[in-house]
């Protein structure tokens, strides 16, 4: 970073860990090519990424924050909740992912059991899927699309795996309360995922953000890809409000998508405190020559 340069900063992205199309390299240099100086690796429920990516941005000279998407439930729905800044080697965190694949393994043979009695070939996508640490519902969507059942991954979504759907199967995600605890035995920091996209009420996201910031959560994220102007003033509110700190990022899944380009995002409301101070400060600070 040089003095007078913005920092560009993207706190959410995934991999081929998860449900990302790039492996964790292909990904950080999507990243470095996009002018990000500070990213972090959130993959659904793992931090298997996290070495390759680290070597990549180390060789990139892009900052990693090591992080991880967790899947939780509030109130009986699934919420997203970044933990941003853990320590990998933690053994909270480490039981938590191991409930985590469990629970996913668990879902993924009842979406495929859902899926045969529906009429589409759930038996066959599991078996293609076996090996996978981490199965998503994207790489259902995926295959659903692949065999000619659905012409792309939304319709894959709202025809079979969404919410009342044939091929939905509830999950067993361990609860916030213990979630957030987690992420803070392992030193990071809980951030609260694309909190507009739960479907809530206004006042039921007030009491969310709330209670996440009761439950020791730091921040909410207040720019994320894809998201208008409109839907961004209602965050800064939120986040305002709750007291929480900000954070930003794309949540790209595919960096070949324009509306999911790494760094690409609006700019963080000066009110807001950026919950990446806590990284950046020697990017920002430091001479050139020590860049
Ligand atoms: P899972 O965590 O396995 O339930 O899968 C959730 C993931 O599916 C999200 O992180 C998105 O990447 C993807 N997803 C959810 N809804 C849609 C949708 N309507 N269209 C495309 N992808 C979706
Ligand atoms: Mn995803
Ligand atoms: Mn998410
Ligand atoms: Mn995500």
């Amino acid at each position: 970073m040089t003095a007078g340069t913005e920092l560009r900063v993207d706190l959410h992205l995934h991999t081929t860990a998860s449900d990302g199309v790039l492996t964790p390299a292909a990904l950080i240099a999507a990243v470095a090519d996009g002018g990000v100086g500070l990213c972090a690796v959130t993959d659904h429920d793992t931090i298997e990424g996290l070495p390759e990516a680290g070597a990549a941005a180390d060789a990139l000279g892009v900052r990693l924050v090591a992080g991880v998407e967790l899947s939780t439930l509030w109130s009986g729905r699934t919420l997203h909740v970044l933990g941003l800044g853990i320590d990998p080697g933690s053994p909270d965190l480490s039981t938590l992912l191991a409930l985590l694949g469990e629970a996913r393994h668990a879902r993924a043979r009842a979406i495929a059991a859902r899926l045969d009695r529906a009429g589409a070939p759930g038996g066959a996508i599991l078996e293609h899927l076996r090996d996978l640490r981490i199965v998503t519902r994207t790489h259902f969507a995926r295959e659903l699309v692949a065999r000619g059942h659905a012409r792309d991954a939304g319709a894959a979504f709202s025809r079979w795996l969404a919410r009342g759907q044939p091929g939905y199967a509830a999950a067993g995600w361990p609860e916030l309360a213990p979630t957030i605890d987690a992420i803070r035995a392992a030193g990071g920091v809980a951030v609260l995922a694309h909190p507009l996209r739960y479907k809530l009420s206004a006042g039921q996201r007030r009491t969310l953000v709330k209670e996440f910031a009761r439950l020791g959560g730091t921040g909410m994220e207040v720019v994320t890809g894809g998201q208008s102007p409109t839907q961004t003033e209602t965050a800064v509110g939120l986040c305002l409000r709750a007291g929480l700190e900000g954070s930003q990022g794309s949540d790209c899944h595919d960096p070949s998508l324009p509306w999911q380009r790494p760094g690409r995002l609006a700019k963080l409301a000066p009110a807001i405190v950026p919950v990446w101070h806590r990284w950046q400060a020697d990017l920002v600070a430091a001479p050139a020559s020590t860049a």
